[in-house]
Parts: C-alpha cells; sequence; structure tokens
C-alpha cells in the first residue's frame, strides 16, 4: 500500500514503542478506548490484546478504513471520521485516547481534546518530539502549550527515533501521557482560547500593550513581564480577573 504523505502517515513498526504506549494507557476492564489514526492497525491490534471492551478507531484515509475493517474483533468500531473535529463525547462518559498522530493535524487534535476534556481522563499520543515539549512547557510557548496545562497534566514518556517508522520523518518523535487535572478551573475553552491567542499575539510586546495595567497588577504579574514568563495558573488568574471586570 502506499503511504500518503498528505494524512501524514507515518506508520509505528516498533513492537517495543508499541508496547510502551499501551502500557502507559493502562487499559482496565471494561474500558472504552479510542484510538486517533489506526493506519494500518499496528496499535490497534496491540491495543485489542488488553481488557478494553471497545476499541473505536478514527481515521480518515477510507483506504486505511477498509484495511483497519479486515481486523476481525467484535470489540472493534472503525469510523471514517476527521480526529481534528470528532465530538468524542458521542462516543461515551470515559474515554481514554491513544494515537500515533498525524504530525499535520496533531495540534489541532489536541484542541479538540480539550474541549471534550469532560469524557477523556486520559490521553498518550505519539508527537513530533518538539511539539511534545512545548506542550511540556519547554522551549519557545505558545498559546495551546499553555491551554493543554490548564487542563491536563502532561508527562513525557519516550523519544521514539525516525527509523522505527515506515516511512522514518525527518524529525525525532516523542510520547507524551496527558492526564486530566481534576481540579482544573470550570472555563469556557473556547473563550479562554481567545483570550490564549489574543495576549500570544506579538510575543515580544509587554503585557501591559495588551491587558490593562490595573489587572496586571492585581494579578500579581509585573506589567512589563512578557507573555512567555507567566505561568499557567497566572493565565488563569488574569482570564478570570478580565472576566469578572466585563471585558
Ligand atoms: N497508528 C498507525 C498510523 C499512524 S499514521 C501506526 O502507528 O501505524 C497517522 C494516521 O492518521 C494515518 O493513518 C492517517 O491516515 C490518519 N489521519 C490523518 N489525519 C487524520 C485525521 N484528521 N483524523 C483521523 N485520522 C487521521
Amino acid at each position: 500500500m502506499r503511504l500518503k504523505k498528505s494524512f501524514g502517515q507515518h506508520l509505528l513498526i516498533s513492537e517495543g514503542v508499541l508496547k510502551k504506549i499501551v502500557e502507559a494507557l493502562g487499559v482496565k476492564e471494561g474500558e472504552h478506548v479510542v484510538e486517533i489514526g489506526g493506519g494500518t492497525g499496528n496499535l490497534t491490534r496491540k491495543l485489542l490484546e488488553t481488557p478494553l471492551r471497545k476499541l473505536t478507531v478514527l481515521e480518515l484515509d477510507p483506504e486505511m478504513v477498509a484495511k483497519l475493517k479486515e481486523i476481525r474483533d467484535e470489540r472493534l468500531e472503525v469510523l471514517n471520521e476527521d480526529a481534528t473535529r470528532f465530538p468524542f463525547c458521542l462516543l461515551g462518559g470515559e474515554l481514554k485516547l491513544a494515537g500515533n498522530l498525524p504530525y499535520n493535524a496533531a495540534s489541532l487534535i489536541t484542541e479538540n481534546l480539550v474541549y471534550h476534556r469532560r469524557c477523556v481522563p486520559l490521553a498518550v499520543f505519539m508527537y513530533q518530539k518538539e511539539v511534545a515539549e512545548r506542550l511540556l512547557g519547554k522551549g519557545e510557548q505558545g498559546w495551546l502549550s499553555v491551554f493543554v496545562r490548564t487542563f491536563y497534566e502532561p508527562e513525557y514518556l519516550t523519544t521514539v527515533p525516525p527509523r522505527f517508522f515506515k516511512p522514518p520523518p525527518k524529525v525525532l518523535s516523542g510520547v507524551l501521557r496527558l492526564k486530566r487535572k481534576e481540579n482544573a478551573p470550570p472555563l469556557d475553552a473556547k473563550d479562554y482560547k481567545t483570550f490564549l491567542t489574543r495576549v500570544f499575539a506579538q510575543k515580544r510586546k509587554a503585557l501591559k500593550n495588551k491587558l490593562p495595567e490595573e489587572l496586571l497588577v492585581k494579578a500579581g504579574v509585573d506589567p512589563s513581564a512578557r507573555v512567555e514568563q507567566l505561568s499557567v495558573e497566572q493565565f488563569v488568574k488574569l482570564y478570570e480577573l478580565l472576566k469578572q471586570e466585563g471585558k
């Protein structure tokens, strides 16, 4: 089968890494797992070795969907869907997500996960290493990293070299486990995203050029600081104060 670049198809062929992803998910009897981007089913087959009750695979490429449907297992459901916009909560109330993500859509899929956090306590995803590190809060920060870390606790599990994929990507990959924070603030995530993208625009500018100075002081933030210097807690505090003042 010809693999398609446009779909970000790099199949994971390392038995060891596949095993690690499945173990990190800690699937218990009766659980419902959702796999994103099943491809030819390498991870799918491994997931089916756990005591899960149901495995739903979301796959965008109809050719891959046909391949996945060849796997005979009555716990398996294969849906030809786009994981960047699929409403995960339609599938159930307690889902574990897993996937060797298509790198061109990984950010959008992660954003979509946050919108559906009420039904996803845990996700284990393979990313481009650099993207995984940014989500952890290392390196250059962007709104998505703060967005994710407001609601999930990311943990870096392992680095995966290109030779473990077919065809090999040009970059290193990294596996993240995202555990939902049970004490996350009850924010309207869409509105919070709008706020974050606004304060992250023109990163080099001091915060006082983007938000009222008295608000920054109230939140305990130095008005001459730049957006990248803030903690997740400070973003939440600023957002909440802004909402209270109706701005
Ligand atoms: N899990 C497989 C394949 C990973 S490659 C393995 O490890 O071998 C990424 C897969 O995601 C490809 O099969 C690709 O077709 C699929 N994909 C790409 N964009 C997608 C999207 N938006 N929603 C769901 N699947 C997608």
